[in-house]
């Protein structure tokens, strides 16, 4: 259907928890996930890398906020991260997809260490490869840990999918001014300019500096995954 592409995809912790109960993983919102990816990797020859954040079980700034460690409640926020990649693995492999679970903070029993090198290789062998921990740093977030791996690897696209409800980049805030409009596309500079919300500044100035695009979607819609990945023009393309 379409040519081969390499992608990165930033999927919020937040997006895996219940809406309906205090669960911070929903067995049925990452099954659903797993299978729009399994949907979109059948459909085209894509290579697929996801960082999963963990703001579902912890944020670092949670904790500094009544006084924690700020790089020890970091740390905490990102072996979050190990939990919520380990979730999607098992979802995914029970849709038949093959995985590798590469952790920036070394767990030997639990998972491979992040390698460069290895990670490519993977995606070579049509792995989905799950990016856990983050970028391993604390004071960081996984927006811009995907940002990174997304340059290190070489990939086409940085796809970040939403959970809030905004389902690409606006004029202003559309929950709150019903005059704003939705781009389909705006430039790294205008987002920056007109400080409008689209990732972390740190991993938005990362991805300019680095010209790698981004396509910002409403990850929550049934079907709003496998078409983003299929290469749908939905939501909005940052570059
Ligand atoms: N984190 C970190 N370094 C990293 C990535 C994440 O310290 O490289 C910590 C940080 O405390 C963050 C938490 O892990 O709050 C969870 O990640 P994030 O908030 O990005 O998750 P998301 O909002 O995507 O669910």
């Amino acid at each position: 259907m379409s040519e081969h592409r390499r992608v990165v995809l930033k999927m919020s912790g937040e997006a895996l928890a219940s809406a309906s109960s205090d669960e911070v993983l929903d067995a049925g919102i990452v099954e659903r996930f797993a299978r729009e990816i399994a949907e979109a990797r059948t459909e085209l020859d894509l290579e697929l890398a996801v960082m999963v954040g963990g703001g579902n079980i912890w944020r670092g700034t949670v904790g500094a906020g009544v006084g924690m460690d700020r790089a020890t409640s970091d740390t905490m926020g990102m072996l979050g991260t190990v939990i919520n990649a380990l979730a999607l693995q098992d979802a995914l492999e029970q849709h038949g997809q093959d995985t590798r679970v590469l952790t920036a903070i070394s767990m030997a029993e639990v998972a491979e260490p992040y390698i460069r090198r290895r990670a490519i290789r993977h995606l070579e062998k049509d792995r989905v490869v799950l990016f856990a921990a983050g970028m391993g740093n604390p004071y960081f977030t996984t927006d811009t840990s995907a940002a990174l791996r997304a340059a290190e690897i070489e990939a086409d696209v940085l796809y970040k999918g939403t959970h809030g409800g905004v389902d690409g980049v606006y004029s202003a805030d559309p929950r709150h001014d019903p005059k704003a409009t939705r781009f389909d596309e705006i430039s790294f500079r205008d987002v920056v300019s007109k400080d409008l919300r689209v990732m972390d500044l740190t991993a938005i100035t990362f991805c300019m500096d680095n010209g790698l695009p981004i396509r910002v979607f409403d990850l929550m819609p049934e079907g709003n995954l496998r078409r983003a990945l299929s290469g749908e023009l939905i939501g909005t393309l940052v570059r």
